[in-house]
């Protein structure tokens, strides 16, 4: 019978860092290493770090007992039309992290989501599908993620915030504890510049930069 077949979709940056903890994770399960790929809708002939890069239709076409895709592509939009071509396809979306991520207690974590070494999820956790913590990222106790969120590295999100679907939270930014019963809102779309402070809620589709951030006017 055919062996299951893995791929890490996106062979970029975000690919490239998912990768190694991909490899990680099926060596501890036995599976053979050329049963793990890249996937790119701009393929290429060479292997990228010793694993082949193939297209999504030349993937779908390697018999395979099943088949398992980390998305890792850091924009939410492309994750989650990559994400419905998966379901129609009977993909099953992957969830890859680091071994030395800490998650502590009552935390669900829905599918296919990518989370890098150091992370650490405390407790009473509620996050969605197709989540990407980044490097040294942390979610405090209480917070509820929404869908396709997106942690750069460093990113400190204190207890008590509620980050809606789609939400993109740039590198160091630090997100202030909210109250049980009165989160701090992180809204659907949002994006959190590079190392800003955030001190209050943050509306739908807006970007707010600095320290206290506060919403840039273009
Ligand atoms: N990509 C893709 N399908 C898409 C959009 C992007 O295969 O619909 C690939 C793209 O070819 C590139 C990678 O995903 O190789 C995204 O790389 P990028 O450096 O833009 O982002 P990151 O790796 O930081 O998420």
């Amino acid at each position: 019978m055919n062996q299951p077949l893995y791929g890490v979709y996106g062979a970029s940056g975000c690919g490239r860092g998912i990768m190694p903890l991909a490899r990680a994770q099926i060596s501890a399960t036995g599976t053979s290493l050329d049963r793990l790929v890249f996937i790119d809708d701009k393929p290429r002939p060479e292997p990228l770090n010793g694993h082949c890069v193939y297209s999504y239709a030349e993937f779908l076409a390697i018999p395979a007992s099943k088949r398992h895709v980390v998305i890792a592509i850091a924009n939410s939009v492309v994750r989650e039309s990559i994400a419905e071509r998966l379901e129609q396809d009977v993909v099953t979306p992957w969830t890859v992290a680091a071994t030395n991520v800490v998650v502590m207690d009552d935390v669900q974590i829905g599918e296919g989501a990518a989370l890098s070494p150091f992370v650490t999820l405390t407790s009473n956790i509620r996050i969605g599908r197709h989540f990407h913590a980044n490097l040294y990222s942390y979610v405090e106790h209480d917070c509820i993620i929404g869908d396709f969120v997106t942690f750069a590295p460093g990113v400190k999100c204190n207890g008590n915030v509620v980050i809606e679907d789609y939400a993109y939270i740039g590198a160091g930014a630090v997100i202030k504890q909210g109250r049980p019963g009165a989160p701090l809102v992180i809204g659907r779309g949002a994006v959190i510049g590079m190392g800003a402070v955030v001190t209050k809620s943050v509306p739908q589709n807006v970007t707010v930069v600095g320290n206290p951030a506060r919403v840039l006017v273009k």
